[in-house]
């Protein structure tokens, strides 16, 4: 469970942290005037006196904040930047010390504390219009959106699940923000909070008006469901208000980062009732969705990005969106920090930063495939055709190793540019040519020279 602290402390060791990283004018002008807010449910929310402020440390200084949170507090949070002046801080830390136990909880509705957090704990940036559409994600988007349009009728529960960072949490907020626009009454919630309250529900002897307090909501988002495994207390609790809300036609929309049969652990009339509606996944975003939503999230920001850039990142970015996100946030803090402008030969420091690789922005896939096709001496088109002799295969391995290492390419772009081949057949070639690595002097040799060919 994640744990809570205070937040004005959190946040003062982080601008501890920050103080020493940033130059002073940066300092000074950026970061003096913050305060921390709240902190709980992955979450810190810090207050900036003013717009400006704001939104320089939203767009510019991210990823660098969001580091030193990191560093600070041993696990990473999202950051919320809010325009909060520093009195109505402090006296929310008062309130929030009066209602003790609550601490961890959000703060009641308070103006100054709203940070854009509508009704229900829906998160308004997040809709539908700026989901960016791909092959990957457009069953997970259709069934939200059916649900959005009819909910209780169509997918009841819909299920959706994916790895971590592939949009599960923006459906669930793009769902609920649709249909507060129509009037329903929604609530959010993680099954984290869901459990803490439950749990101090049963402590103080309120499972009844914990039941209740879900009597009058149309739809219940509950995020990331796999918190439930082994929980059987809190199972007990969810069990309830699944009933009572299913029985009663209202709709019930669940994210997990397994599918339901992965779910062990969970009791099985739980499973059966996460089954009884409609379960779809998003799969990890493919280049062209990449590029995509880089192309959408660059255009809300003041910074200009090549097509070239995107490309690039495209390219080697491939686990999930938030990374992707994550690392267009560090290139425009590089950018503004260094006050250099942002190109290809900035994104490849950025990523070799953040991924602690020596990382050779001039090993791009064609010089891999010439290089390699020199020190063999062998033709570049036996290597991408379809020769399949010992020697061609493993000269062919050698390249698919090499421009996963050396370039960061991902499984499917590699086999795209060598002949249209599968992931999985680049995947297996390296891992092979990991192992061989181990046992095979000839085979070292060989790697060192290439990778010593290709610095120059
Ligand atoms: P998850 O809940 O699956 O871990 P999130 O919903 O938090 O992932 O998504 C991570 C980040 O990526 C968020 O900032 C989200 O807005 C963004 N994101 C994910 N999918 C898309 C998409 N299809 N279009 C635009 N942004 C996306
Ligand atoms: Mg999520």
């Amino acid at each position: 469970m994640a744990t809570v602290v205070n937040a004005r402390s959190l946040w003062e060791s982080v601008l501890g942290d920050l103080q020493v990283r940033v130059n002073r004018p940066s300092y000074e002008t950026w970061l003096k005037d913050t305060h921390g807010v709240r902190q709980g449910n992955g979450e810190l929310v810090v207050g900036t006196p003013n717009s400006f402020v704001c939104s320089m440390l939203e767009n510019r200084m991210y990823s660098m904040i969001a580091e030193a949170v990191e560093r600070v507090f041993g696990e990473p949070l999202d950051i919320i930047f809010k325009i909060i002046s520093h009195e109505n801080a402090v006296d929310n830390i008062q309130a929030q010390k009066h209602t003790s136990s609550h601490s961890n909880k959000i703060v009641g509705k308070n103006e100054s504390l709203d940070y854009n957090v509508s009704n229900g704990g829906v998160i308004q940036k997040y809709t539908f219009d700026n989901f960016v559409l791909g092959k990957p994600n457009e069953l997970a988007y259709a069934a939200s959106q059916a649900v959005a349009t009819n909910p209780g009728n169509a997918y009841n529960p819909l299920f959706i699940y994916a790895k971590v960072g592939m949009g599960k949490t923006h459906l669930l907020h793009a769902i609920g923000n649709a249909l507060i626009s129509s009037g329903k009454n929604i609530h959010y919630t993680t099954t984290e909070e869901f459990t803490n309250e439950y749990i101090d529900a049963i402590r103080n002897g309120k499972t009844e008006s914990f039941r209740n307090r879900y009597r009058h909501v149309d739809t219940l988002l509950l995020d990331d469901i796999q918190f439930l495994v082994g929980k059987e207390q809190t199972q007990e609790g969810f069990f309830h208000t699944f009933n009572t809300l299913h029985l009663s036609g209202r709709q019930l929309v669940i994210s997990s980062d397994r599918p339901p049969k992965e779910l062990t652990l969970l009791e099985d009339r739980i499973h059966s009732r996460l089954q009884g509606g409609l379960t779809v996944d998003i799969q990890p975003p493919d280049y062209e969705t990449r590029l995509l939503i880089l192309k959408e999230k660059a255009s809300k920001t003041n910074f200009v990005f090549t097509e070239d850039i995107l490309k690039f990142l495209s390219e080697r970015i491939y686990k999930n969106i938030r990374e992707l996100e994550g690392t267009l946030n560090r290139l425009m803090a590089y950018s503004q920090l260094l006050n250099e402008k942002i190109s290809v030969d900035l994104a490849a420091r950025v990523i070799s930063d953040t991924s602690g690789k020596r990382f050779n922005a001039k090993a791009t896939d064609q010089k891999i495939l010439y290089t390699v096709s020199t020190y063999f001496n062998i033709d570049e088109a036996q290597i991408i055709g379809k020769k399949r002799d010992g020697q061609t295969a493993r000269i062919r391995q050698i390249c698919m190793y090499l421009m996963r290492e050396e370039a960061e390419l991902s499984y499917s772009h590699i086999g795209t540019v060598l002949g249209g081949r599968d992931h999985t057949t680049v995947a297996h070639a390296w891992k092979k040519i990991q192992h061989l690595l181990n046992e095979d002097d000839n085979l070292r040799r060989d790697l060192i020279n290439i990778s010593q060919d290709l610095q120059s």
